[in-house]
């Protein structure tokens, strides 16, 4: 069984350095039921390939008395499809192969890590149930994957066998590797009905520790569980319940006591970031973390704006706005305007250069803490546009809505809320370390005490 992952990132290098093993070796790696075998087969300086072979040992899988295809007949445990197709025993040989490189650890180029990269995966066999094509397509394709597929028939020599239920699958994405890994850690398992494993709470961990970043917003996310899970539904629901503890319920819902005649707080909200945005006369804007939207509609009526992306790591967030936007009814002109794109803010990604401005409306108090210095430079170094304007909740506020319990935030979602000293500090020194200035300006009503309920900073490129 053969997996490739290639990469023409410059310096293909890189991918030696993130994967831990030098393209001039060939490395072995002994597993239980067999061996796995990693080489490069081509490293130039155009395209890296990095290639994984996994030698299944049919009698160690018997010995094992692994849980297999076929089983049912006395020779099914010998002959079957276990060693020419990637299968649950894929995802062992990825985690033993990468590990360090699947959990995110690069000692020596740590800025690698997180860096989106152009990677193809070609798996030679990919065996996929009843509705073979739709279902790869289904699971690789929300998390931003070009799918192309061969499906291959029974028997050549016999045509009216018809086809078999194995395909050749090539996938491209530009994400970063460790993502990338995760995402073939749990899919392939998920694809494949004969599963070497038996399900157990250890079972349910691994899943959830690989998938916790992309699977809650994953639109097959209960047929991925299922899948994995070998379908026991008592494991399925506490996967589920597990994920959903943590997932990030994405809306601005704002208490009421925030809405006054001028709208609800976050229509005041985005009237105001329209306004600045149109003052500073960009053409060109990103709406960086979009949600279903609600700021892409109202640029939209505003010819200044020629261009509008919208970012989202939110795949179903994505849909939804294409839903709002009535996308599919909508005029070419108006469609040739937008773009949609699903990206995490925390990784470089080239598609967000060259723009004249970005918004980031109640989007920065969703990431952890930890992970802003990676934001920042994701977009104050790299991206660059020449004005961002970013709000955040002030934090002093939420005493004066009575429905909101002492020292909660407003969002479950919300990893902190700053105050305003808060806020304007962490600004400050962000605009000075990459050359921006910073103005503020407060959003909703006024109250002398503890401010507005929310809060606007307002940066400017070299000036
Ligand atoms: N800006 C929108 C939505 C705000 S809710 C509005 O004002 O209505 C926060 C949004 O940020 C969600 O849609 C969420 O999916 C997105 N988000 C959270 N973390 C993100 C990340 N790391 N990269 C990109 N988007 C992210």
């Amino acid at each position: 069984m053969l997996l490739t992952i290639s990469t023409t990132h410059q310096p293909t290098t890189d991918l030696g350095f993130l994967l831990h093993k030098h393209p001039d070796k060939l490395q072995s790696i002994e597993l239980s039921m067999g061996k796995v075998q990693i080489f490069y087969p081509e490293a130039s300086k155009a395209k890296t390939t990095v290639a994984l072979v996994l030698d299944i040992d049919p009698i160690a899988l018997v010995r094992g008395n692994r849980n297999l295809a076929g089983k049912s007949f006395a020779l099914g445990q010998y002959v079957n499809d276990r060693p020419y197709v990637a299968s649950s025993f894929m995802s062992v040989a990825i985690a033993k192969a990468f590990s360090t490189a699947m959990n995110g650890h690069c000692k020596k180029r740590p800025d690698l890590v997180s860096l989106a990269l152009p990677l193809e995966v070609n798996i030679s066999v990919l065996p996929a149930p009843k509705g073979g094509e739709i279902l790869i397509r289904k699971l690789f394709e929300p998390l931003g994957y070009e799918v192309n597929l061969e499906r291959h028939v029974l028997d050549e020599e016999f045509p009216a066998w018809g086809e078999s239920r194995y395909f050749t699958v090539s996938l491209k994405n530009t994400i970063p590797l460790h993502l990338l890994l995760s995402h073939l850690y749990v899919l392939i398992p998920a694809l494949d009905n004969d599963k070497h494993y038996y399900v157990s709470q250890n079972e349910i961990d691994k899943l959830l520790a690989k998938g916790k970043s992309w699977l809650p917003n994953h639109p097959e996310k209960e047929q991925i569980i299922s899948r994995y899970l070998i379908h026991l539904s008592a494991f399925t629901k506490q996967a589920l319940m597990r994920l959903n503890e943590d997932e990030t319920k994405e809306e601005v819902e704002e208490p009421v006591a925030a809405t006054s005649k001028k709208g609800t707080l976050h229509q005041q909200r985005l009237a105001l970031v329209v306004e600045q945005l149109k003052a500073t006369g960009a053409k060109s804007v990103l709406d960086l973390g979009c949600g279903e939207g609600k700021l892409i509609r109202r640029l939209l009526k505003h010819k200044q704006f020629e261009k509008i992306v919208g970012m989202d790591v939110a795949y179903s967030e994505l849909l939804k706005c294409k839903e709002r936007l009535h996308w599919e009814e909508m005029a070419p002109r108006q469609k040739a305007r937008i773009e949609l794109l699903q990206g995490a803010l925390t990784y470089q990604d080239k598609r967000l250069s060259g723009f004249d401005a970005a918004a980031l409306v109640e989007v920065i108090e969703h990431l952890d803490e930890n992970r802003l210095p990676a934001f920042e430079r994701v977009i104050f170094e790299f991206a660059q546009p020449k004005t961002i304007i970013l709000t955040t909740p002030n934090a002093e506020y939420n005493v004066r809505f009575e429905q909101l319990k002492a020292n909660t935030m407003r969002h479950r979602d919300h990893r902190f809320e700053w105050t305003r000293k808060g806020f304007e500090t962490w600004a400050t020194n962000l605009a000075k370390k990459y050359n921006y200035t910073v103005s503020f300006l407060p959003i909703g009503e006024f109250d002398a005490e503890v401010g507005a309920p929310s809060q606007m900073a307002i940066f400017n490129y070299g000036n």
